[in-house]
């Protein structure tokens, strides 16, 4: 029988970290299978998506950049994404059907998932992508009102109101209100783009400071909240979180978490 795999496309697909996290985790639990990166161009899509199905050992796909929108068009939408988040990070085999779903909302939550955040007033920086997955996980949560920075104010106000969350979207030269948690989710601090320059000093003694960019993993915001001493979140943590919901769902293994510490040396090395 041919060895099940699975892949993650995208064009470009070379810097992906998502064979890594996976072959580290098949490795660990001895799961005779493979995952690799395939470059996709847009054009190639269809196509992909046709072979794929038409072979049994495929197991999924990851989705990244540019298809996460796109790949909607391929797929079953049984949890209704296409009107939530907008965009897959997975597509995946369940018997004849091919499945699409995300868990960069997951992946997100996960590391916060113990602070309590009822009530309490939270700023997301990015109205894209990564913060349609963060919209969305706090639109599940019972949490105070939202301010989104944005450099298009105007897309920040109409995600809010799209996740039925109060709150305010303004520019990204605002000052900051006080909240108890600030999550960037835009490009802005990610290599090749402009750092993003907050003054923190709004947020109170016990506020959580998260960078969704991975690349660079300690960016300037995670350094300015970092010499303020409030508690941070790296990226990498929603990426090997997004990275584990999906594993579960490709290979039916949960992966081996109690291993973070050793994969996140890998991925930084
Ligand atoms: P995206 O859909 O392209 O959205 C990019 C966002 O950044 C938009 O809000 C955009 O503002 C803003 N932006 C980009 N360039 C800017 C500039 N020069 N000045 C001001 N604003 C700018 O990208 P995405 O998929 O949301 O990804 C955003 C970041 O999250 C990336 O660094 C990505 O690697 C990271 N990410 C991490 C994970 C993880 O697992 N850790 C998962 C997903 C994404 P406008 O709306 O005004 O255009």
């Amino acid at each position: 029988m041919t060895r099940p795999y699975a892949e993650v496309i995208g064009d470009p697909i070379a810097h992906s970290k998502s064979p890594l996290i996976h072959n580290f985790w098949l490795d660990a639990l001895g799961i005779q299978a493979d995952y690799r990166a395939v470059h996709v161009p847009p054009e190639g899509l269809a196509d992909y998506f046709a072979q794929a199905r038409s072979d049994p050992a495929w197991r999924g796909c990851n989705i990244t950049i540019p298809h996460k929108q796109t790949a909607l068009e391929f797929v079953e939408d049984r949890g209704g994404v296409r009107e939530s988040i907008g965009a897959i990070n997975l597509a995946f085999r369940d018997g004849n059907a091919l499945v699409g779903t995300n868990t960069d909302a997951g992946g997100f939550y996960a590391p916060i998932a113990g602070l309590d955040l009822t009530g309490k007033p939270i700023i997301v920086v990015g109205a894209g992508g990564a913060a349609r997955a963060v919209l969305f996980a706090l639109s599940k949560l019972d949490v105070g009102p939202v301010t989104i920075l944005n450099r298009n104010v105007l897309k920040g106000a109409a995600l809010l109101a799209g996740f039925g969350l109060k709150g305010k979207a303004l520019a990204l030269t605002a000052p900051l209100p006080a909240a108890a948690l600030l999550v960037n989710a835009s490009a802005l601090g990610m290599e090749h783009h402009p750092p993003l320059d907050l003054d923190l000093s709004p947020l109170p003694e016990d506020a959580v400071v998260y960078d969704c960019v991975y690349a660079p993993l300690e960016t300037g915001l995670l350094k300015a909240a970092t010499a303020r001493e409030l508690d941070t979140v790296d990226g990498l943590d929603m990426l090997i979180g997004q990275a584990g919901l999906a594993f579960e769902i490709l290979f039916g293994a949960e992966p081996p978490r109690d291993r973070d510490e050793e994969l996140r040396g890998l991925l930084t090395a």
